[in-house]
């Protein structure tokens, strides 16, 4: 019970919204790239009506629009909550078995159907400080989902709270479900007009009290060796083989520094996620990651110099090196607005959990919606070990995160 006296919901939303598969794809070129997205959607569309909401409506692109009215005579800013609908397609999400293990008393937790998944307490820190809490993993077979579905479900739960409680007030919410975060995709068909919202709030975050008000700025470099290809029984000082070049420009990245296996914390790295082709013409692609745009520059150009320096000992081979914006640092914007965050630390204090302000090694939905106008941190859903089969959430704080939602909604109405 808490001090809101809320009436839970939310884990049996989670159970139903987890045993849709809802898995996003990289290949796809539709949107949503799976349609099947769409099913969950459509769920979420029919509970909001029964909970009394009116404006709600879902779309072609598989998008969930809802409005929570304003109660309060004050001018409050238009408040969004968003979580994505969809989960990785790094694991299966499909016949998703959810297990919750009441009042879990320490130790590792080991998954029914595959008995070499196992939750290792040693290798899951947070798991040890969730003595006595309900704990909701899957069966060993698939990942959970928790990343966001956890989110999702808080996000309705709240919304039933306030719809059922008039007597609290607060501004107009929107409420905002995407398809497609697992693939980058999932703030590409937003209408932001439709979605009228000042301040967003994401609710994906992991670990209970945390906001995240950074994640890492983002490029993708995309390298096109020509080379030059002969018959190899008349290659004699002709021949170049892209492959080779290729190769031995991957060879000249640093082993113990700028990938993200050596790194951690605020560093940033070089990381080569796909190399295609023959012996004319080979195309390597990169993400370039790092919390500040100098960072990604500096690190742009060295890769381009290890290019040059390969591929000039080449006489008749070439290269194009192709430089694209994925996304920036939404700190650059949140930074503008000190409230946002201010707001959100007192929100969860207030649900009587010590708040903690991190950053993200990735980005969020929010840090494109930041620079789409709508300045969007990241709110702690309870999520850990995503995209994997040890999945976990805790039911407890998912709980929280519902209240710290509610709070977030009085608390701008109070100070407005
Ligand atoms: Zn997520």
């Amino acid at each position: 019970m808490s001090e809101l006296n809320i009436d839970f919901t939310c884990v049996d939303r989670f159970i139903r919204y987890v045993k849709i598969d809802t898995q996003s794809d990289h290949d796809s070129t539709t949107s949503p790239t799976t349609e099947k997205q769409k099913d969950l959607a459509r769920v979420l569309v029919a509970e909001l009506k029964e909970m009394g909401i009116t404006d709600v409506e879902t779309n072609e692109y598989g998008y969930v629009y809802a409005t929570i009215p304003s109660n309060t005579n004050k001018r409050v800013p238009v408040l969004c909550f968003c979580s994505h609908m969809d989960t990785s397609p790094d694991v299966t999400g499909k016949n998703v078995n959810p297990i919750i293990h009441k009042n879990y008393q320490g130790g590792d937790i080991i998954l029914p159907m595959d008995n070499s998944q196992i939750i290792r307490e040693n290798e899951h820190p947070q798991l040890k400080s969730r003595l006595g809490n309900d704990i909701i993993t899957t069966d060993g077979t698939t990942l959970l989902g928790a990343d966001n579905k956890a989110g999702v479900a808080e996000i309705m739960d709240a919304a039933k709270f306030l719809i059922d409680h008039p007597e609290i007030k607060h501004g107009k919410i929107r409420i905002l479900f995407t398809p497609d975060e697992e693939v980058g995709k999932g703030v590409d068909k937003v209408d932001m007009k439709k979605l009228g919202a000042e301040v967003g709030y994401t609710i994906d975050g992991a670990d209970l009290g945390s906001v995240e008000n950074e994640t890492f700025s983002a490029d993708s470099v995309t390298i096109k060796i020509h080379g030059f290809s002969i018959h190899p029984g008349f290659a004699k000082d002709q021949l170049e083989n892209a492959i080779k070049i290729g190769s031995e420009i991957l060879s000249k990245l640093p082993k113990d520094t700028l990938s993200p296996e050596t790194t951690e914390g605020r560093e940033g790295f070089v990381h080569p996620v796909s190399f295609k082709g023959e012996i004319e013409s080979v195309t390597i692609k990169f993400i370039i990651r790092d919390f500040e745009v100098d960072g990604l520059i500096e690190k742009e150009k060295f890769l381009k110099q290890i290019t040059e320096e390969v591929v000039k000992k080449y006489k008749r081979s070439n290269f194009e090196f192709i430089v694209e914006e994925s996304y920036r640092n939404m700190k650059e914007i949140l930074d503008k607005d000190p409230k946002i965050i201010e707001y959100a630390m007192e929100a969860i204090k207030r649900a009587g959990i010590k708040p903690k302000l991190d950053s993200i090694r990735g980005g969020t939905d929010g840090s494109r919606l930041s620079f789409m106008g709508l300045p969007c941190p990241n709110i702690f859903a309870g999520e850990h070990a995503f995209h994997s089969k040890l999945e976990w959430v805790s039911v407890q704080d998912m709980q929280k995160a519902v209240e710290t939602i509610i709070n977030l909604c009085v608390i701008w109405e109070e100070k407005s």
